[in-house]
């Protein structure tokens, strides 16, 4: 749903010049730095992409799942690393406050995630405990009016950076699975809580990840999410649910971007004695970008409409995600082929952007998590009853 056409195409066209003016210009500094600069930090919280998703209420747009989806395939026409930045703050790292946090919680905590002075995180993984998130070990004992933290996390985005942490910890210490999870914001500076060296990773330059440890952290039981213990997997899944459809629209941008770096490109080298455009064999491959680029928009779109209108989109937020991070590979594959060698040489840039997206396939549940999910809700809508 698009709140008002008018003023959402405006909004659109501003953010695409933005984004062509001030954010492309600086992606090979960022992938050299390793970091985005704060005063450009300070220039994307200005357009309010620090808070997109986060309820105007509390300093954010306030954006539907469409308009959402429609923002994030713009922003990501640029280096995967400035959306990463702002990424957290407008999903992971304030949706299970947006979602299910308490009154008190939302005022004190999302004005701040939406405006970017405070960065957040969100941290499910553990070191045993990827895919079978239902695996967590962090530990949270009640200790009078506070929970004592105790266990690692890894691959959290962001959390180097971050100011306050949505953390998934078992509560239940005789629920082994799902129902003795909870969710928690944890803030920085909170004793007990530290986080480790940012990892040296394949892509995403400028996007800092790392573990976060909890020995003996004390969090105020009042910064248990929604004031109930138990309901933190449910919290985690309503994030990455929305999420997932956010991000395959996050795979698009790229794809969109590579393709049209691949055309410059072909139209204007030539060999045998004219651009690389006029042999079919390169029109194929951009023609095969361009159909999988706009099927995934159509998914994407449609699949946000049905969130909009409060559908169940639990098995198509998982078609989105599949399709679009697996989409955003083959594009970039083919990309780094139109460019030959030219797309092996980092000068060029398509081959920072074949490793950068390589995570989409990885994150927010691999392509074969996804896939499972998909097959057990075609099997059960198609009457099956299939194993766990
Ligand atoms: C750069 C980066 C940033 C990240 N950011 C965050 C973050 O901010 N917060 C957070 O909580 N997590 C984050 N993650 C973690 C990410 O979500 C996990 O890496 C992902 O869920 C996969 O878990 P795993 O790495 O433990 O792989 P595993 O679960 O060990 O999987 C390894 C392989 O086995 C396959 N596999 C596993 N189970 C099955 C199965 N049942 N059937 C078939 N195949 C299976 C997987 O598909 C994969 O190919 C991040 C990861 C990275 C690398």
């Amino acid at each position: 749903m698009i709140r008002d056409p008018e003023s959402f195409d405006l909004f659109l066209e501003t953010l695409r010049k933005f984004v062509l003016e001030r954010l492309v210009p600086n992606e090979e500094r960022v992938a050299r730095e390793d970091e985005v600069p704060e005063a450009l930090v300070r220039e994307m919280a200005a357009q309010h992409m620090f808070g997109y998703s986060i309820p105007e209420a509390y300093g954010g747009l306030g954006m539907t799942t469409e308009e959402l989806v429609l923002a994030a395939m713009e922003l990501s026409q640029c280096s995967v690393a400035f959306r990463a930045r702002v990424g957290t703050n407008t999903g992971i790292g304030s949706e299970g406050l947006v979602a299910d946090g308490t009154a008190e919680q939302k005022q004190r905590y999302l004005p701040d995630l939406a405006s970017g002075k405070k960065t957040g995180a969100f941290a499910l993984t553990e070191p045993d405990a990827g895919s079978d998130a239902t695996a967590l070990r962090t530990s949270a004992r009640k200790d009078g009016d506070h929970f004592m933290l105790n266990g690692t996390k890894c691959f959290i985005t962001n959390a180097p950076i971050a100011d306050i942490f949505t953390v998934m910890a078992r509560t239940g210490a005789d629920d082994a699975g799902a129902g003795g999870i909870s969710a928690f914001i944890v803030e920085r500076g909170t004793p007990g809580l530290s986080t480790g060296r940012p990892y040296d990773k394949m892509g995403q330059a400028g996007s800092p990840v790392s573990e976060v440890y909890f020995d003996n952290c004390r969090v105020p039981a009042a910064n248990l999410i929604g004031g109930q213990e138990g309901r933190g997997f449910k919290t985690a899944m309503k994030v990455l649910n929305k999420q997932r459809i956010h991000l395959a629209a996050l795979c698009i941008g790229p794809a969109i971007r590579m393709l049209n770096d691949a055309m410059a490109f072909v139209a204007g080298r030539k060999q045998f004695g004219q651009p690389l455009m006029n042999f079919q064999l390169v029109q194929a491959m951009i023609a095969d970008c361009q159909t999988e680029i706009q099927a995934a928009r159509a998914l994407v779109l449609q699949t946000a409409r049905q969130r909009d209108a409060g559908g169940d989109v639990t098995m198509n937020a998982s078609i989105c995600k599949y399709f679009s991070s697996e989409m955003c590979g083959r594009v970039a594959d083919r990309c780094v082929q139109m460019l030959g060698g030219y797309g092996y040489i980092a000068d060029h840039g398509m081959e920072r952007f074949y490793r950068d997206v390589r995570l989409f396939r990885l994150y927010e549940g691999t392509s074969q998590i996804h896939q499972l999910t998909i097959a057990k809700h075609s099997l059960k809508q198609a009457g099956y009853s299939v194993g766990k």
